[in-house]
């Protein structure tokens, strides 16, 4: 078994669609980014690539890539899965922390946590999604959503 942690921020603006864990979220703001800015799935790469010892997300997708504006962060997600099954690795378990004030989230938790279970090819049950809010400090008011994740990656045949 192998470990990796991922953490990742965005600001919050308008005019931008708000996409978290693959999946749009109706609120009147997004999150700001050369990408969709999904900074769930962002966390969550990072923490497969890491576990993997591969080099982070940044380095792998530049925000400078014409490529990769405005592209769904699922994309990076399914070429870290690509890259660390070249290694006989695969994810075996994931557990997300999203810390945001607005939206609530509640309402779409489940559905968030089924997608990202499709997106990884694992069972739900082994997809970790939790919510918190900054209680009205640090970034709060809506100002970013921040995201932690760690996942457990299994060698082929063990
Ligand atoms: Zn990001």
């Amino acid at each position: 078994m192998r470990t990796g942690l991922g953490f990742d921020l965005h600001r919050l603006v308008e005019g931008r669609r708000l996409v978290l864990c693959g999946l749009e979220i109706p609120f009147e703001k997004g999150l700001l980014g050369h990408s969709d800015a999904d900074v769930a799935l962002h966390a969550l790469t990072d923490a497969i690539l890491g576990a993997a010892g591969l080099p982070d997300l940044g380095s792998l997708f530049p925000d400078t890539d014409p490529r990769f504006k405005d592209a769904p962060s699922s994309l990076f997600l399914r070429e870290a899965l690509r890259l660390i099954s070249e290694k006989g690795l695969s994810v075996h378990q994931v557990d997300l922390v999203l810390i945001l004030d607005q939206p609530k989230l509640a309402p779409y938790r489940e559905k968030l946590r089924e997608n990202l279970a499709r997106l990884l090819g694992i069972p739900p049950d082994r997809v970790g999604l939790k919510a918190k809010t900054t209680e009205g400090l640090g970034f709060a008011g809506g100002e970013a959503v921040a995201a932690w994740a760690v996942a457990v990656l299994a060698e082929d045949g063990a």
